[in-house]
C-alpha cells in the first residue's frame, strides 16, 4: 500500500508538470497575469485558482502541495540527487513576504484601476508574452532546482512559494474552527523509535520527535503521506474528520484511512 499510494502521488504531480507545460493550464498560475489583469481590474483565471485553492484547504490543507502542485514535481525530481534536510526555522517566514508582496501588488493595481469590474477566466488565452512564457516555463526550474540544491529538499516550498502562505491561512482556519478536514493522526504509544519517519519527509520535519509530542500539526506539512507509508508499526494514519485538539489517536478511530 506504501509503495502504491505514494507512486500515485509521485504519477498525480508528474502529470501535473507535463500539463503545465501547455500554455492554457499554465495560464491559470500566473501571478504575473494577476497583476496583469488587476491592472485592468479584472480577476483572471490565475486570481480564481488561487481562491480554490485556499477553499480547497480549508478542508485537505497544504494537500495541494503533496499532491498536484506541479513545483512539487520538480521538487520531487531534485530530491532523487540532494539528499540536503532543508533546515526551515524562522527563514520560513520569507514566503509570507512574497505573498503579501503579490497581494499588495494586485491590491494596488486593482485600486488603481478603480476596482476589480470582471471577472474573465481566459484572459490573455490569445496573447503569447514571452517574457510570461519564459517566466513560467523555464523561470520555475531556475527558481526550485537552485534552492533545492543550495538549502535542501523542498526549499522553495520552504521559503519563496507565494501560494504556500494561502493554503497556510486555510489550514490555520480549518484547525481554529475544527470543522471536518483532512490531517493526521498519530499514536505515539505505539512508536517503536525506529527512526524511519523522518529521512521521508520532503519537507524535513522532525516527524518522530512530532509524533512524541502527539501531533504533526504543522504549517509546513504538505501531508504528502510518506510518514503514513514508512512507517512499518502503523503509528501515523490519514484520517478525514474533526481532529482533536492534538490529533493524537489514543486508539484507532473509525475513520482512519490505510
Ligand atoms: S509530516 Fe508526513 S505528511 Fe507531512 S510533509 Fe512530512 S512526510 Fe509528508
Ligand atoms: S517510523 Fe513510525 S515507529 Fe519509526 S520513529 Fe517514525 S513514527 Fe515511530
Amino acid at each position: 500500500m506504501a509503495i502504491k499510494r505514494q507512486s500515485i502521488r509521485k504519477g498525480l504531480l508528474a502529470v501535473m508538470l507535463v500539463l503545465f507545460q501547455y500554455r492554457l493550464f499554465h495560464l491559470f498560475f500566473s501571478p504575473v497575469l494577476i497583476v496583469v489583469a488587476a491592472s485592468q481590474g479584472i480577476v483572471n483565471g490565475s486570481l480564481l485558482i488561487y481562491a480554490l485553492l485556499f477553499l480547497s484547504s480549508l478542508y485537505f490543507g497544504r494537500a495541494w502541495c503533496g499532491w498536484l502542485c506541479p513545483g512539487a514535481a520538480i521538487n520531487e525530481a531534485c530530491s532523487l540527487v540532494v539528499r540536503k534536510r532543508c533546515s526551515g526555522g524562522r527563514a520560513d517566514k520569507i514566503k509570507y513576504v512574497s505573498s503579501a508582496l503579490l497581494a499588495g501588488l494586485v491590491g494596488f493595481m486593482a485600486i488603481r484601476a478603480g476596482g476589480f469590474h470582471a471577472v474573465d477566466p481566459f484572459f490573455a488565452v490569445d496573447r503569447r508574452s514571452l517574457l510570461q512564457d519564459i517566466f513560467l516555463l523555464i523561470g520555475g526550474v531556475a527558481i526550485i532546482v537552485p534552492l533545492a540544491f543550495f538549502f535542501g529538499r523542498f526549499g522553495n516550498c520552504h521559503y519563496l512559494c507565494w501560494e504556500a502562505p494561502i493554503m497556510i491561512v486555510g489550514t490555520r482556519i480549518k484547525e481554529m474552527v475544527r470543522w471536518p478536514s483532512l490531517h493526521l493522526t498519530v499514536n505515539p504509544e505505539a512508536c517503536i523509535g525506529c527512526g524511519e519517519c523522518d529521512p521521508h519527509c520532503p519537507m524535513s520535519l522532525p516527524v518522530e520527535a512530532m509524533v512524541q509530542r502527539g501531533s504533526l500539526r504543522n504549517t509546513e506539512c504538505i501531508l504528502c503521506g510518506n510518514c503514513v507509508d514508512h512507517c512499518q508499526a502503523g503509528v501515523i494514519r490519514y484520517a478525514f474528520g474533526i481532529p482533536n485538539r492534538t490529533s493524537s489517536l489514543p486508539r484507532r478511530p473509525e475513520n482512519a484511512v490505510e
